[in-house]
């Protein structure tokens, strides 16, 4: 369930990744380590990334739930030339991730080209809108 507005998210693959996407407000979740190993994939700073994850200033609960435990996220705000806000599972579940955020986070600990980071998740994009019609 989308932890923002609770509607059921769908289930994207990418390279091996099962990536949890809402095709309402196109947020995403991943589960614990995910994260790294997209940035691996993407071209960018895996450790520099968890490293700044884990040194992330806490900020206050939300009123948003862990999809995996349903307890309510904490706000992070993990330091980058322009400050990211995440949502964390306190339990360490995963990373909530605004449409957008992803992609933010990626860019800001990679060196090189963004291309390949703006290709690997325009790929991420379109699978999700392939996965499902929406059509309630
Ligand atoms: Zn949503
Ligand atoms: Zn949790």
């Amino acid at each position: 369930m989308c932890p923002k507005c609770r509607e059921p998210m769908i289930i994207v693959e990418f390279q091996g990744v099962e990536i949890d996407c809402c095709v309402e407000c196109g947020g995403r979740w991943l589960d614990a380590g995910e994260l790294t190993w997209i940035a691996e994939l993407a071209g960018a700073q895996p450790g520099k990334i968890s490293e700044a994850i884990e040194r992330a200033a806490p900020g206050p609960r939300v009123d948003r739930r862990c999809p995996r435990c349903m307890r309510r996220l904490r706000a992070i705000t993990v330091a980058a030339d322009e400050p990211i806000e995440l949502d964390r599972c306190p339990k360490g579940h995963g990373l909530w991730f605004d449409a957008g955020e992803m992609q933010a986070v990626i860019g800001a600990f990679h060196d090189g080209e963004d291309g390949e980071v703006a290709r690997l998740l325009g790929e991420l994009h379109h699978g999700k809108l392939e996965s499902k019609s929406k059509g309630e």
